[in-house]
């Protein structure tokens, strides 16, 4: 039977639409059934497509994170529409960048911050802004039965868009990453069966949900077993510690790992129910795999992805699972090391760059055909920017980034974007932002600034970034050389940087 609407059959399938099985659990204790779930997603396709927004439309979601979040995003997918997840920290600036180049129909964001987007909105051609509460009130939702429902999901084929991601790449702004229907749920699917996701589950969920991780991997496993989401807001270790007793999972960054480590009492007895701890979105190492065993009796899985490509490898269920590897690629899906310069897979253990080919790929950046190509080998494979190495029995080690990327506490921050923002202060000549290790965040941002003037301090240039950039993205430490290292043709050697300021963020 052909599918109406894939993803959104995909992702309900799993449970009656008015079943009374929890979906989601709040940290109040607030419980969510499916039942009400699908009839909240259900009221806010009706609501979207009243307001006239169309199938393959865009949908920029920009709210805080709750159980109402998700409904819109499944509510979007119903109505045919593409969701456009932001991060809801970043400022007006930053928005009317992603408004601009996403051109979205409608905007939906915190009442709280209504009338700042309302603008930034309408000045970018967005057509309306609506509003969602987290509660689940606001505008989006209107009044239910305020039109007869629309009976049906609007169809979409497994290739339509699902969504776009912003992701940041090494030049130019953040690029949208369109994610068809299939992409979305080919990988679910494959994830949930590798990883045994069923009904009885209940997966703690503290990760943010405009990112690939919590957003697609998290959510949407939950939802094709049919199982129960824990619901944090925002992950506190205390609290996440304390609903160990009543889950069976985690997904989580690394750093939820060395946080919770922190916690005296985190013991085997604490995690005796839990039966699964997923890691990934940045480089978890291997001492964190080994203190976690000793701590908990448990090995965490560490799995391997980016948002253009879904999940690309994971360590396997069964079996060993090797610390310091992100295991071996995802059924269907085909990994490629190629050497830089000979183009051949290197020889076991060394490293080259990894290319990728499977179901969970993206079908282009939005509106950048150029940077799509460069992105594709001529026989299609994706190449993902990150350096990695295979062993004899087939296990991926990351490398390390050919980008400048840097992933702190799992997010990105591409560093150009603030250098041309520390750029703008008075006094400052030039700036170079890279990462470091950190022991709390894995990696933490640094500036190199050199100043031109006595006014630029640390305190001026942290002042000046405040309104301008979301709190993740500001330097953890700034030095202030004489000059930037250099190479002949000008080009600014971060790792010389890099090297020198190694262990600038480790004290303590
Ligand atoms: P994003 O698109 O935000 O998900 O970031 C993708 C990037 O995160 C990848 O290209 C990797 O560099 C990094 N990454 C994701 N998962 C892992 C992992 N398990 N270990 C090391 N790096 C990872």
């Amino acid at each position: 039977m052909k599918l109406e609407n894939h993803l959104y059959e995909a992702l309900s399938g799993a449970r009656p639409l008015d079943s009374a099985h929890p979906f989601a659990i709040a940290d109040n204790g607030r419980e969510t059934t499916y039942a009400q779930f699908f009839s909240g997603a259900t009221q806010i396709s009706e609501s979207l497509c009243r307001l006239g927004v169309k199938p393959g439309q865009r949908v920029a979601l920009l709210v805080p994170k709750s159980v109402a979040s998700l409904k819109a995003y499944l509510g979007i997918i119903r109505a045919g529409g593409v969701l456009v997840p932001l991060n809801p920290g970043y400022t007006s600036d930053e928005v009317s960048y992603f408004l601009e180049n996403a051109s979205p129909e409608l905007l939906v964001c915190d009442p709280e911050r209504l009338d700042e987007l309302e603008s930034v909105g309408l000045s970018a051609g967005v057509r309306s802004v609506a509003t969602l509460e987290r509660d689940g009130r606001g505008t989006l939702v209107g009044e239910a039965g305020a039109t007869a429902p629309a009976a049906r999901p609007v169809p979409r084929s497994p290739s339509d868009l699902a969504a776009i991601l912003y992701t940041s790449g090494t030049t130019g702004r953040p690029k949208g990453a369109m994610l068809p229907h299939s992409a979305l749920a080919s990988n679910a699917a494959a994830l949930k069966r590798l990883w045994r996701f069923c009904e009885s589950d209940i997966l703690i969920h503290a990760l943010p949900t405009h990112h690939t991780h919590g957003l697609f991997v998290a959510t949407n496993v939950a939802l094709m077993a049919g199982c129960t989401l824990r619901f944090f807001d925002k992950f506190d270790a205390d609290a996440v510690l304390g609903a160990f007793p009543n889950a069976t999972a985690m997904m989580g960054v690394p750093t939820f790992y060395s946080r919770l480590m922190r916690l005296p009492e985190l013991n085997a007895e604490a995690a005796v129910r839990m039966r699964l701890f997923v890691s990934g979105s940045a480089p978890l190492l291997e001492e964190t795999h080994r203190e976690w065993k000793r701590r908990t009796g448990h090995e965490i899985l560490d799995r391997y992805g980016m948002t253009e490509t879904n999940m690309i490898t994971s360590n396997p269920y069964d079996g060993p699972r090797k610390p310091g590897t992100v295991g071996i690629p995802l059924p269907e899906t085909t990994v490629r090391i190629r050497d830089a310069e000979s183009g051949a897979e290197p020889a076991a253990g060394s490293i080259g760059m990894l290319e990728m080919k499977g179901p969970g790929l993206f079908s282009g950046y939005w509106r950048m055909p150029e940077k799509t190509k460069a992105e594709f080998t001529p026989d299609g494979y994706f190449i993902t920017g990150d350096f990695a190495r295979r062993d004899r029995d087939g296990f991926i080690t990351i490398a390390g980034r050919a980008k400048d990327l840097v992933i702190s506490g799992g997010l990105n921050i591409y560093p150009k974007e603030v250098e041309e923002v520390i750029d703008q202060v008075p006094g400052v000549s030039e700036s170079a932002l890279f990462g470091v290790p950190h022991a709390d965040f894995g990696e933490g941002l640094v500036a190199a600034v050199v100043r031109d003037g006595p006014e630029a301090d640390e305190q001026t240039i942290k002042a000046f970034l405040g309104g301008k950039l979301a709190r993740y993205k500001h330097p953890k430490a700034y030095v202030f050389p004489e000059e930037l290292p250099r190479n002949a043709l000008g080009k600014v050697q971060k790792h010389m940087l890099r090297e020198e300021y190694r262990r600038l963020l480790m004290r303590g």
